[in-house]
């Protein structure tokens, strides 16, 4: 017998050039490639006469080959062959493609069992490139359902379909690690069965049995994972914090915290007085007022002697986070420092000795947090802000430069339960569901390019009026084949124009760290009028003077997205707007573009959102820290994660510590899953 942790490569037919191949589609071990799942089905069970077959409908037929394959060479690279076929009910013309090699396989006399799709009209029916097998070889292609790998470059289904079959001949599929009771309480196959089935299922029901069963395990071992490392943090220690008094921030503050911001800050500070790390998730729609939980947060660590970290996304965050920060705890005699990668070398050293003795107490910074050069005296508390936008990893990275830090993160993207508990599911929760007053909601309207002088002329009003104006723009240049405004061309426009008298910026990804730092800090300074951007300016950026945004071609971002973009607007006193443009005639488009000039309430627009595009898109494509799941798909198996989960927590109470080869084997998979996430176990 193998291992399943031995390479390919001991199968046959797998030398170093296949394996290559393998290796592209992340496929090294036996188990791999057993873990290498179809991504769908054919159904090639059924055998018809060849007179029943159907124009366009795929099916199996048996057939005898009535004369010898003639290949005619039409020019370079290109070889047809043609055969005639027949069974007792007809005849059949074959043609194959470049196919000379495997049509000398059709012998004059010899009956096959071929599967392809009858083309042809009144004059006359044939088919192309059936596939074949002699009818006593072993179904590997015909008279079976046959699954559809996801392949790659060079690599067949049918050279997949023989690795797979051979690996599973020669060693066990990985060992069972649901528990016997909740398989009966699922009605969940076996594993051994399942593997074998997901990939030579006897029928189409059984392939559908086998994938429920390893959607449920590759969520049951995920769950399991967050359980326990929620289990291991419970039982670290830290000092509790003993100066909680928060008399001195609270009168430092502008304004009076919502009744949702003190309960955060009053949960954050149970959290730190346990004597337990604290792992806690701070949810609030945007403009909730997170920074400043986050500023309470650091301000406990701080009178207790430690220093906090707070992590952005981006510079622009980063820097305003500073700003926003140091102006309230400097007068307190709290020394905050800005660390982000694009400082110069000579500064980043200076505060990276600050950081290092100690003198700097909070520390605001980008993932330059996390570079090795980042050496901490005493880290107490990191915060990471628009936690969506980093892995786990890198939450954890930054945790490991102090000793079982207490931990808050932060998160404007309000998702719906479900992927809460998956993202974030060792977490604690605090919700801020209360927006600080006198903010009124941002009217949203949905209009097309009819409107466009109208546009113009609101933003030439809100800018008259002393304010300032967004537009955003879903590309940054122009797009050869795709309709899109482009953020480039659109502020030339509008500068040359339509606004010539007033002051357009520019803001995009592709432009360099200290230049979108600049036209971001001029607009925020009231020195531009309009900033034409793209979605850069989606996370956090706060200009309460602005009380405009139109966002071109909405209908290219998600719900949950241009709720983020709104959010940028309706941060100070005056009334905002925001405006939707789409030519898009989609009746299920517009909808969800009228669903967003409904509701402000974010929670229900990510539902919405889930609901329309699913989890991938939900989170954009940059998205990271979400598992990498093998067969699972979150946005329809929803049902099946919560029935995981909670079959998952039972096991975690009653045998988590346990150490029969079941629990070990799913400790296994658990760090295997992990892993794989880029994600650490602490
Ligand atoms: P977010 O939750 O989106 O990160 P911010 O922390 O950036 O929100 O806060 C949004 C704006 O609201 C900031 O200008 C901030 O100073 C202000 N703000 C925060 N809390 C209050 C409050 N309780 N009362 C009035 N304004 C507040
Ligand atoms: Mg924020």
């Amino acid at each position: 017998m193998a291992r399943l942790s031995d390479p390919i490569t001991i199968l046959k037919g797998i030398g170093p050039s296949k394996a290559k191949q393998f290796a592209a589609l992340n496929i090294f071990t036996l188990e791999d490639l057993i873990c290498h799942f179809p991504r769908g089905y054919e159904d090639r069970t059924k055998i018809v006469p060849i007179e029943k077959l159907e124009v366009d409908v795929p099916a199996c037929f048996k057939a005898m080959v009535m004369n010898t394959p003639r290949t005619a060479h039409i020019r370079k690279g290109l070889d047809i062959t043609k055969v005639t076929v027949a069974d007792y009910s007809g005849r059949l013309n074959l043609t194959f493609f470049n196919q000379k090699f495997t049509t000398d396989q059709l012998q004059y006399g010899k009956e096959y069992i071929f599967y392809g799709t009858l083309s042809g009209d009144y004059m006359g029916y044939g088919m192309t490139s059936p596939a074949f097998e002699a009818i006593d070889s072993a179904p590997l292609t015909t008279r079976r359902v046959l699954p559809i790998y996801p392949l790659t470059a060079g690599l067949s289904n049918a050279a997949v379909l023989k690795a797979v079959r051979q690996a599973l001949s020669i060693c066990d599929v990985p060992a069972e690690i649901i528990p016997d009771d909740v398989r009966a309480e699922y009605g969940i196959l076996p594993a051994e069965r399942a593997y074998y089935a997901i990939h030579e299922p006897a029928s189409m029901q059984e392939a559908e049995m086998a994938k429920k069963r390893l959607i449920f395990e590759e969520f049951f071992v995920f769950s399991a994972g967050l359980a326990l490392m929620r289990a291991k943090r419970a039982t670290k220690q830290t000092p509790p914090y003993t100066k909680t008094d928060l008399t001195a921030f609270y009168s430092a503050l502008p304004f009076t915290l919502t009744g949702a911001q003190r309960r955060a800050i009053g949960e954050i500070a149970t959290d730190l007085q346990r004597g337990a790390p604290m792992n806690r998730l701070v949810q609030g729609d945007v403009g909730s007022g997170k920074t400043m939980v986050a500023a309470a947060a650091a301000y406990l660590a701080i009178q207790n002697g430690h220093q906090a970290a707070m992590m952005a996304p981006t510079e622009i965050l980063a820097e305003q986070h500073y700003a926003s920060l140091s102006k309230l705890l400097t007068p307190l005699g709290i020394s905050v420092c800005l660390l982000t990668g694009s400082m110069t070398p000579k500064n980043k050293t200076l505060t990276r000795e600050a950081i290092a003795a100690g003198q700097a107490q909070l520390i605001v910074g980008t993932h330059a947090l996390v570079s090795e050069s980042t050496v901490f005296a005493d880290l107490g508390l990191v915060i990471t802000d628009e936690q969506h936008r980093f892995g786990v990893g890198q939450r954890s990275a930054l945790a490991g430069k102090g000793t079982d830090p207490h931990l808050l993160v932060m998160s404007a993207t309000p998702i719906p339960r479900t992927l809460a508990l998956l993202m974030y599911g060792d977490l604690d929760v605090s919700i801020l569901d209360e927006l600080p007053p006198g903010r009124e909601p941002v009217d949203t309207f949905l209009v097309d390019e009819s409107y466009r002088a109208r546009i113009n002329n609101f933003i030439r009003k809100q800018v008259t009026e002393g304010h300032q104006c967004y537009v955003v723009c879903p590309a940054v240049a122009e797009n050869d084949g795709l309709d899109l405004k482009a953020a480039e061309v659109w502020a030339g426009t509008l500068q040359q124009t339509v606004f010539t008298d007033l002051r357009v910026g520019l803001l995009h990804g592709q432009m360099k760290g200290a230049e979108k730092d600049s036209v971001m800090s001029r607009f925020a300074a009231g020195d531009a009028d309009v900033l034409v951007a793209t979605t850069v300016i989606e996370v956090g950026v706060d200009v309460p003077n602005a009380t405009l945004m139109v966002i071109e071609d909405a209908d290219r971002f998600g719900l949950s997205q241009l709720h983020q973009l709104r959010g940028r607007v309706g941060r100070g006193k005056a009334k905002s707007y925001c405006i939707l443009t789409s030519h898009n005639k989609n009746h299920e488009t517009l909808q969800r573009l009228k669903a967003l000039c409904k509701t402000t309430d974010g929670f229900k627009i990510a539902e919405e959102d889930l609901r329309l595009r699913g989890p991938g898109d939900f989170f954009g494509s940059r998205q990271s820290g979400l598992p990498v799941f093998r067969v699972a798909n979150l946005s329809c198996d929803l049902a099946t994660l919560k029935a995981a989960q909670a079959a998952s927590a039972h096991w975690i109470d009653t045998a988590g510590t346990a150490n029969t080869p079941e629990a070990n084997a799913l400790r296994g998979r658990i760090a295997q899953l992990f892993a794989r996430s880029q994600g650490t176990m602490n």
